[in-house]
């Protein structure tokens, strides 16, 4: 077996990835119009041409659309956006994903019960696919009757099977105040929803923050830990795990001071790594892919293998669930 292959059998995970409503509603309505999908290997080179590596570049995320939202009014289409994602992931050989939604999807009436009928139309052809939805909550600290309002609905999704709960906040690359997000967590981890945070992706702030907030286990991104070393043994003492986007951090330039990615010094510090697509249709990534950049930095196949139970882990999934995912994995 040469060594594309034996990555090809490697079983894959996904913890990171946001929904990217519109760009998945453009492939869909693409494929059913017999026309091209928007061209986001041209809008790359366009961006890249054009705004500079860093915080501005980032900031561009989600900035076409190259469809309106209301086509998810139907809820056919919206069931097949979400089957188009799981879909990619199972066909990049991934068996576990979860999905973060922003605005106000999670909390639409039946979402659950719509997400779950894009899983099941996709384990039709992957039967080994299990997936997972998760809510973005945005500047709570902002705004923060609007963020106990969100969360109130989101509480309640917990109940319908939503799986978990994703932080972004501003300031993002400079110290946030976490007062009301920690408030918002114990609420949330009181409801049996997993906790995540995006930090760490432009710099080291808010690294420790997120890493001592109630109920958090996972970090999106975090990679900037790898340039303190306090910081490192700060993630491994509380056992929180990383989210790693290696295109993505590569394509926004987040990492100026680094002439390498530092996915393999994480790993040697003993922090627990997982990988990322982060937003697959903009970046022209697959999880596959991911996996091959981790391969190219120096991670071996036993090491490929563990960050996926390192994900299987760290997953904001049933007990149940997660040994159906490790049985699939075995297997
Ligand atoms: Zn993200």
């Amino acid at each position: 077996m040469n060594a594309s292959e034996a990555l090809a059998r490697v079983p894959k995970a996904d913890l990171h990835v946001h929904q990217e409503a519109t760009r998945y509603l453009d492939l869909v309505l693409a494929e059913r119009e017999g026309r091209e999908p928007y061209d986001w290997a041209a809008w790359r080179r366009e961006l890249a041409a054009a705004v500079p590596p860093g915080k501005e570049r980032l900031q561009r995320i989600g900035s076409m659309q190259p469809v309106p939202l209301d086509h998810d009014a139907d809820e056919e289409l919206f069931v097949a956006r979400f089957a188009a994602l799981m879909r990619d992931h199972a066909a990049a050989g991934a068996h576990y994903v979860e999905i973060r939604c922003g605005g106000e999807i999670v909390t639409r009436d039946g979402f659950m019960t719509l997400f779950r009928r894009a899983e099941a139309q996709v384990r039709t052809e992957f039967p080994l696919l299990h997936a997972e939805a998760l809510a973005i909550v945005i500047q709570a600290g902002q705004d923060p009757a609007r963020a106990d309002g969100f969360a109130d609905d989101c509480v309640r999704a917990a109940a319908e099977g939503l799986a978990g709960i994703d932080f972004l906040y501003a300031p993002y690359d400079t110290e946030a105040d976490w007062t009301h997000m920690y408030r918002l967590a114990e609420r949330f981890a009181d409801a049996g929803l997993g906790i995540t945070a995006h930090a760490g992706e432009l710099s080291t702030a808010n690294i420790a923050a997120a890493a001592r907030m109630p109920g958090l286990t996972r970090i999106g991104h975090g990679v900037h830990a790898a340039t303190d070393p306090d910081l490192m043994r700060l993630l491994v003492d509380r056992g929180v795990t990383l989210e790693c986007a290696l295109t993505c951090n590569d394509f926004f330039g987040v990492l100026p001071e680094l002439d390498e990615h530092p996915l393999l010094r994480l790993v040697e510090a003993g922090v627990a790594v997982t990988l990322a697509t982060d937003n697959p249709v903009q970046l022209g990534t697959t999880i596959e892919r991911e996996y091959a950049f981790a391969a190219s930095l120096g991670l071996s196949i036993d090491q490929l293998t563990g960050v996926t139970r390192n994900a299987v882990r760290a997953a904001f999934t049933s007990p149940e669930r997660k040994a159906a995912i490790l049985a699939g994995l075995d297997a």
